[in-house]
């Protein structure tokens, strides 16, 4: 099958997998951290008072304070899983030469964890470190979500040697809309934000990710 675009990029949360919004929020919920310090350090980063390193290590500190282990993280994952026809789609649009790539404000053990590391070209995500007896001991944010996604596309883009025009990006949030902007076509999978509807070229409903393939192929 012949392809239309030479990279496609994917957000994580709610566009690979399901059973989560983003994931920061699954984890939070499962250890149980303080809800009114963690919605004030959103609402600070959103409103441009922190960056979003400091909310990041902000997130860490959170989930440090949790007693948060890799193991104890995996764990809280277990009500997780791709998102139907997800394996499936990456493996037709790589039979059809095209690049593979993650843009996503997740975290790269739940990348891990669902698809490996490997499945993808090139993946901008936040990194987490762990101790040798599996203690979340910091971390590496990554410099492309929210506003700075559209970025992300672009450095992707210049690493492959691919145009932007050739590029297509699928996400579900208002987090995706500088991506979508910013990508030759952008694909909303069941878009949770009006904003990122308005934002993008297609938008594809429907249980299982092969439903965007008509739109790359
Ligand atoms: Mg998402």
């Amino acid at each position: 099958m012949s392809r239309k675009y030479d990279l496609v990029c994917f957000d994580l949360d709610g566009t690979l997998i399901q059973g989560t919004i983003f994931i920061w929020q699954t984890l939070h919920d499962a250890f149980g951290t303080d809800a009114g310090r963690r919605q004030r350090a959103k609402d600070d980063f959103h409103a441009g008072r922190i960056t979003y390193q400091q909310w990041f290590d902000h997130d860490l500190v959170l989930l440090g304070e949790a007693n948060a282990t890799r193991e104890r993280m995996v764990a809280a994952l277990d009500a997780i899983h791709p998102t139907p026809g997800a394996a499936e789609t990456l493996a037709t649009l790589r039979t059809a030469g095209m690049h593979l790539a993650i843009i996503s404000g997740s975290i790269d053990l739940v990348l891990e964890q669902f698809f490996g590391l490997a499945a993808f070209d090139e993946v901008l995500i936040n990194r987490l470190d762990f101790d040798d007896d599996g203690r979340l001991v910091g971390g590496t944010h990554t410099d492309f979500d929210v506003d700075r996604k559209g970025a992300g596309v672009l450095e992707i883009a210049r690493r492959l040697g691919v145009d932007v025009a050739r590029t297509a990006f699928v996400g579900d949030n208002y987090n995706d809309v500088s991506a979508a902007r910013t990508a030759g076509l952008s694909i909303a999978f069941n878009p949770r934000s009006e904003e990122l509807t308005e934002a993008v070229h297609e938008v594809v409903t429907g249980d299982d990710l092969r439903g965007i393939l008509p739109h790359l192929l």
